[in-house]
């Protein structure tokens, strides 16, 4: 098992150990009963490169083990889809879009994004290397490879894009350069390369360590984003934060020299300046945080066990298994956890073996709701209004 050894945009060996979060599992390999236990268990500590300020993790689990039977499905939540929507939206008024364009969607999903274009009579095609979940797309009639993407993909392709998207796997990249290639390969002279991730300032600002796993390769700033989009001679032109995710930064991208930058960006990138994002302290503060968020996760569940509550898991997100093994929580603690995603029905979470139900599923209620999918607030207590009308208490881990 062999550690990074140079920075993966730069090359630096410059690296930085900054946040360790232990051994883990891959978060998102939920078990069958056969499997419990035998699941392999991976560095997970978060490195960060001196020289260009990149935070990366420096461990990598090839990703044919973590993309090629992914069971996450964006359709399920709501208000995933309607970010989707408002996302589509904003991209018509933005870029005054009065004709049909032509829009490629890498790391497509089950297609929720693309349906959006679709429905308004654009040419989509997306690229997603889940086999089943690509096979749900192309049921519902969103034309999708089931690929990696990366330079050669692009090359057999061939043809041009006004708009390309990329939610939430830019920071996935194993083939992170042969990737950027491809994407400058297929962007249209005129077009716009639209990417969503995960901002670390708002990551370390919420304090929200859980959004550090092995799928989660790499970290960014919009600074350091820029740093890597430069080497393909592509630059940001803008770009706009949003709540979802606890803060989703999305970056509009041009071939160099292509747009005007707008003032909104200036402002992100000085106050990016002002407050040392990729400062080395900042990351250490950002590690002093979560180590106190533990203490006080962990005495609120000893004490509610002492007081003989119930505690099930609302949500089994990936993300949550980072939280539930670095936490040190198991089946003891919180029996169940409670899923929408049936795809996840009677599996078991990695490392911690707390088994998944449906919704449905549950009979006799329990006293506490630990909510591991905290990003979704607002939905959970909006749908949940009537439990917690009868009692039953919503935790979140990770409050923002
Ligand atoms: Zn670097």
């Amino acid at each position: 098992m062999s550690l990074l050894k140079n920075c993966r945009v730069c090359g630096s060996t410059d690296l930085i150990e900054v946040i360790n979060l232990g051994r883990q599992p891959w978060c998102n390999d939920f078990l069958k009963k056969s499997e419990i236990g035998k699941e392999k268990f991976y560095p997970l500590i978060l490195v960060i490169c001196n020289k260009c300020k990149i935070s990366q993790l420096n461990f990598t689990v090839k990703k044919e083990i973590m993309f090629s039977d992914h069971t996450y499905l964006s359709g399920i939540t709501k208000s995933l889809s309607s970010h989707f929507k408002n996302l589509r939206d904003e991209i018509i008024i933005k870029f005054s879009v009065n004709e049909k364009k032509k829009i490629l969607d890498l790391g497509s999903n089950d297609g929720t994004f693309l349906k959006h274009f679709k429905d308004i009579g654009w040419k989509v095609l997306g690229i997603e290397p889940a086999k089943r979940v690509c096979k749900i797309a192309n049921k519902n009639n969103i034309p999708t490879l089931n690929k990696f993407f990366n330079f050669e993909t692009s090359q057999e392709i061939k043809e041009k894009f006004d708009f390309i998207n990329a939610s939430g796997v830019f920071f996935h990249l194993e083939e992170l350069h042969s990737f950027t290639e491809g994407v400058k390969n297929l962007l249209d002279v005129n077009g716009v390369f639209i990417v969503q991730f995960l901002y670390m300032k708002s990551i370390i600002k919420n304090v929200a360590f859980d959004q550090i796993y092995h799928e989660h390769l790499l970290y960014y700033n919009l600074s350091t984003l820029n740093k890597l989009l430069i080497k393909y001679d592509l630059e940001i032109f803008d770009a706009r934060l949003h709540e979802i995710h606890g803060g989703q930064m999305t970056a509009y991208i041009s071939h160099k020299g292509k747009r005007k930058k707008s003032k909104k960006l200036k402002n992100y990138q000085s106050i990016e300046k002002l407050e040392k994002v990729n400062d080395i302290k900042t990351y250490f503060n950002f590690r002093d945080q979560i180590n106190k968020l533990k203490k006080i996760n962990q005495e609120f569940i000893n004490k509610s066990i002492e007081k003989k509550k119930i505690i099930y898991g609302m949500g089994a997100p990936a993300k949550g298994n980072t939280l539930l093994n670095y936490f040190g929580f198991s089946k003891k603690e919180i029996p169940k956890l409670v899923e929408l995603n049936p795809l996840r029905r009677n599996l078991y979470s990695p490392g911690t073996h707390i088994p998944i139900k449906m919704e449905k599923e549950i009979k006799k209620l329990p006293d506490i709701y630990y909510v591991l999918a905290w990003n979704f607030k607002k939905e959970i207590l909006k749908n949940n209004k009537k439990l917690i009308r009868n009692g039953v208490k919503f935790y979140f881990p990770i409050d923002i």
